[in-house]
Parts: structure tokens; sequence; C-alpha cells
């Protein structure tokens, strides 16, 4: 849709913004709140291109996960073991900063643990993971202040009523929020701080000059700020020709409620790839991209039926295996990953800042990833 914007829009809606945020994630809304507590004469508006936030934030598993060991395994052939360390620290103290902000009661936050689960052919991974344990415990431990953070429990495996399943990892500090209060809260304490939320905002292009940065609108007409922080994630290369941010998709079922689930804890199946909990008597399971990698590297909403037919499976075979359940829905959400794990906080040109590709990390880290994108926008 195209159409001008009137001199009222104009003069009452957009003049003087101090800092404009694209993208309401946690890491935008995340960003905006500490823009105005470090600054509350600030004038900060968000630009969402959604109704609500559409990206990950919103469709994300609620998993406040800090690192598996077949994650951490994996991670370490990719960088450094202090890089892997640095991440798993900020994954860490960003869930204590979300904890802090928006309150245990209102992420409906529970340390439920974290569960990696192994077959028969993931004998010799697991074993690996055995044996660095005590390695990881200890380096990990300094991080978490848990001495024993990660444990063999395969004595729980008959109360979960899983098949196929031979192993089981525990990882006790992994915890879980309620994703739709979490993001609720955000959305809230943002408003509450004076920060304004244009929503239906889609914004084609950003052009940094002197006088100040250019948004362009998808409606035709622009405004200029003094400040961008972008936060948009796995649509940073649509936007901004990212390349070092790969978007991927990923699909997620719930379930009817379940009599008697016995599934309760975050569960992480085949490395990770796959991932399901307990939420309000229901089943939530996502993920499944590496059977079908290249078409889920994109940044579009949409069905995978491969994917959709191996969750199923998974649901029925191995999760609740002779038990009757019944899908309720289906939705996708796009990550924004890269080579390593790392977040990007830089800026690409001296008035635009960006804080994105938060990778399957966001809960726990996206609230420290969006204050240090803040701090960096106002830093001269
Ligand atoms: C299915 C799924 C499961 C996940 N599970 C977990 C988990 O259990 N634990 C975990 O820690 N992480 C998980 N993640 C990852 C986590 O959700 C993300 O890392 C995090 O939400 C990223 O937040 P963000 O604010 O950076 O990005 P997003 O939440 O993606 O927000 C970006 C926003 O930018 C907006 N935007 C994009 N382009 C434009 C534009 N041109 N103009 C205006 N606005 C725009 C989008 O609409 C969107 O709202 C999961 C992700 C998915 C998809």
């Amino acid at each position: 849709m195209q159409y001008e914007l009137s001199y009222w829009e104009r003069e009452s809606f957009f003049k003087d913004i101090d800092v404009a945020v694209i993208g309401s994630g946690i890491v935008g809304l995340a960003a905006a709140i500490h823009l105005k507590t470090l600054d509350p004469k600030l004038s900060v508006a968000i630009l969402e291109r959604g109704t609500l936030p559409i990206g990950a934030s919103t469709r994300n598993a609620g998993f406040s996960c800090f690192g598996s060991m077949t994650e951490l395994l994996d991670d370490l052939n990719h960088a450094s073991e202090d890089q892997v360390l640095a991440v798993v620290e900020k994954r860490w103290r960003g869930l204590q900063r979300l904890r802090e902000l928006v309150g245990d009661e209102n992420l409906d936050f529970q340390m439920l643990g974290g569960y990696e689960m192994f077959t028969h052919e993931e004998e010799s991974i697991f074993r690996e993971c055995q044996e660095r344990m005590p390695e990881f415990n200890q380096k990990i431990g300094k991080i978490t202040g848990w001495t024993e953070g990660y444990k063999v429990v395969d004595e729980r495996l008959p109360g979960f009523g899983f098949q196929g399943v031979r192993h089981l990892i525990l990882n006790q500090p992994e915890g879980q929020v309620h994703t739709g209060k979490m993001m609720s809260a955000l959305l809230h304490c943002a408003l509450d701080t004076g920060v304004k939320i244009y929503n239906g905002f889609v914004i084609k292009h950003l052009e940094d000059t002197s006088q100040g940065v250019e948004i362009e609108t998808e409606f035709g007409w622009t405004l200029r700020v003094p400040k961008v922080l972008v936060a948009v994630n796995g649509f940073a290369r649509r936007l901004l020709s990212m390349e070092e941010v790969q978007p991927a998709r990923n699909q997620v079922l719930i379930t009817h409620p379940i009599p008697d689930l016995r599934v309760e804890g975050c569960f992480h199946y085949d490395r990770g790839y796959f991932y399901f909990r307990n939420i309000d008597g229901r089943i939530l399971l996502g993920g499944g991209r590496n059977l079908d990698l290249e078409r889920e590297k994109t940044d579009e909403f949409g069905a995978n039926e491969l994917i959709r037919k191996a969750l199923i499976e998974l649901l029925e075979t191995v999760i609740c295996p002779g038990q009757r359940v019944e899908i309720d829905s289906w939705w996708t959400g796009i990550l924004g990953l890269g080579p390593i794990k790392k977040p990007i906080v830089e800026k690409v040109s001296p008035n635009v800042t960006v804080a994105v590709r938060l990778s399957g990390m966001g809960v726990a880290i996206g609230t420290l990833v969006g204050q240090e994108g803040a701090e960096l926008v106002i830093s001269v």
C-alpha cells in the first residue's frame, strides 16, 4: 500500500525521534528499554513490520538453555574453547538479566532441567560426553555455580516412557519460560518506560547520511532520525544485505492436552536438531531443519511437509509411544544463524548499529545483546 504521510502524522508521531529501533523481538525490546533506562529523556521508537513481533521471539520453544553437551562439543569444532565458554557465559548472564528485568513470575520461569537424549546409534557420542563430563562440569560450573550441572540420569528413562532412547544427560540449571508471557511482559515494560511502538511499519531501506539516517518505508514515505538500531535477526540479509546472517526456518507443533503427560522439562534429540517440552499439559515439539537444510534456508514462513512428517513420527514413536496424541496446531519461525554461534553487535555505519544473529539462543542471550546494542548506539 502506497500513501503520503499527512502533516498531522508527521508532526505528532514521528517528529524528534532520537533513536529508532527496527524490530520488536526480544533484542529490539530489551534495547529500547535499556536506552530509556540509560537516558529517560531520549525519544525512542520501535518500528515493527508485524502486528506482533513476527520472527523468532514469539514463535520459539522457550528453552532458557546455555549449552547441552553435544552442542558445546560441536561448537568446539568451529571455535576455540575460550570463545565457546564466552558465549556460554553470555547466555547465562543474559538469562539473569532477563529474569531481573521481567521477573520469574511474569516469565513463568521454571528450572525443570534440560535433557539430552541418546539413541542406540548414538552410543559413541554419549561415551564421549560421559568421558568429558567432569571437565565440562568444572568449566561450566565456574560460570553457573553448579558443581554437577551435567549428569547421566538413565534411571529416569522409564518414568518418561520414551521408546528407543538409551541414555539421558541432564543439564540441571537449564530452565524454561512461557514465551508468550515473556514477550507480553517485555512489550508492557517498553511501553511503561515511555518507548513508542509502531506496528505494521515495514522498512525497505536505510541510508546513513550526514543529516541522519533516512528510513525508507514500504509505503512510499521516508523518515529521518539521528540514530538507528537494527534488531531484525534472521531478516538482516533482506534489509541490510548482511551475508553473514543466514535465515533459517523452523517447524513447530503443539499437541492438544495429553492426559497424564509424563514429559516434564526441556528435551534435545538428535544433537539438538529436534527439541520438545511440556507446556500446559501439552507437548511443544519443533526442529528437524537438518532433514531439508537447503529448503529451510529461508526467511519466508511456511510449511515443510517432509519435516512435519518426521516430527509427527518422532512424537508418535519415540516421545509418546502407544498414546493417543492429537496435534492442535503448527507454526514456523525464522532464526538468524552464522558460521559460528556469536551474535553480531556492531556499527555498520556511524549512525546505524546492528544487534542480530541470535541463533537458537535468543531467550537466554537476547536481553544482554539488546542492552549491548543500546550502549553502542549512544556511544560516541
Ligand atoms: C522455532 C524456534 C524455536 C526456538 N527456540 C528457542 C529456544 O527454545 N531457546 C532460545 O534461546 N532460542 C530459541 N529460538 C531462537 C530465539 O527465538 C531467537 O534467537 C530470538 O527470538 C531472536 O530475537 P530477535 O529479537 O533478535 O529477533 P526476532 O524475534 O526475529 O525479531 C526480529 C523482528 O524484526 C522484525 N522485522 C524484520 N524485518 C523488518 C523490517 N524490514 N521492518 C520492520 N521490522 C522488521 C520482525 O517482524 C521481527 O519481529 C528459537 C527460534 C525459533 C524460530
